[in-house]
């Protein structure tokens, strides 16, 4: 079999149009979508990161509100940004880019976002109601994968889903995600035994390890549908997790690296921005 790919660079940019045009209409009734991105330090990869993010709200119509803030930052003042912009009624959506310098701790700091402008999905309440299966800000790179998956118009119900990886921003919100649609889902990571045991009982194989070209062809089940998270720069250029060329082999279906996940996670962030913004409407509230 060789693998379908599942083009997350096309499916972003047909979001990204809708997106565009609900903006027009929210304009019309003086609505425009605010994100506040806050970027603390210097961080080369984080800078290009915050760069996409604030490029995708321009071309989408949204205000974008960027603030950098020097590595030496203290906590208190960052806590006392996010009052600010949690009070902001211009301000939708708020996003921390991590990681954040050393004196700052990240979780009293995603806490203190508004649950409703945590559109990147991380604070506690959001992961709390992920959990309870209750309606929730949902993070990025997860939600675009459910969307990738959704659109090979494969049942979810009742398929083995093994995803390898267990952080907080991919692994562990992907698999309750995965459960929500009733998969029966296997969470792997560094300590697993027999790891490739289990991969090769997946019908949908999530990798979001961060080690380049993991996932080999002998761990894949004939017709899976394979899902690749990693971002690992090689001099090469960029590979994902997972071994590409010999696994689109025997995948029915595949993410490219780039490609695949990474455009659909800012798709998601300008989704999730909007749609607080029609729920709150001008008041921010
Ligand atoms: P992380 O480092 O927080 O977590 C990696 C996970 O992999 C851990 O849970 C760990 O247990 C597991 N792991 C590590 N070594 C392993 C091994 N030998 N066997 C089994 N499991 C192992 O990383 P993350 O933030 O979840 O990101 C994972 C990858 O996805 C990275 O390459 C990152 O750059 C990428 N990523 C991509 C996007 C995107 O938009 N495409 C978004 C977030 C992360």
């Amino acid at each position: 079999m060789t693998a379908k790919i599942l083009d997350g660079k096309k499916m972003s940019a047909e979001i990204r149009a809708a997106i565009k045009e609900k903006v027009v209409l929210l304009k019309e009734k003086g609505i425009v979508p605010g994100l506040a991105v806050i970027l603390v330090g210097d961080n080369p990869a984080s800078k290009v990161y915050v760069g996409q993010k604030e490029k995708g709200c321009l071309e989408a119509g949204f205000a974008s509100f960027l603030h950098r803030l020097p590595e030496t930052t203290s906590q208190e003042e960052l806590l006392a940004l996010i009052d600010k912009l949690n009070a902001d009624k211009t301000v939708h959506g708020i996003l921390v880019q991590l990681p954040l310098p050393r004196q700052i701790d990240p979780d009293t700091v995603l806490a203190a976002i508004r649950p409703e402008k945590d559109v990147d999905g991380f604070h506690p309440v959001n992961i709390g109601r992920l959990v309870a299966g209750l309606p929730a800000s949902e993070p990025c790179t997860p939600k675009g994968i459910l969307r990738l998956l959704k659109s090979t118009g494969i049942p979810l119900a009742g398929k083995e889903a093994v995803v390898i990886g267990r952080s907080n921003i991919v692994g562990k919100p992907v698999a309750l995600m995965l459960l929500a649609e009733s998969a029966t889902v296997t969470i792997c990571h560094s300590k697993t035994a027999d790891l490739a045991e289990h991969a090769r009982r997946a019908d949908i194989l999530v990798a979001a390890i961060g080690k380049p070209r993991f996932v080999t062809a002998d761990m894949v089940k004939e017709g899976a549908v394979v899902i690749d998270v990693g971002i690992n720069r090689l001099e090469e250029g960029l590979v994902g997790d997972v071994d590409y060329e010999p696994v689109a082999e025997k995948a029915s279906w595949i993410t490219p690296v780039p490609g695949g996940v990474g455009p659909m996670t800012i798709a998601m962030l300008l989704e999730n921005t909007l749609e607080q913004a029609e729920k709150t409407g001008a008041s921010g509230r």
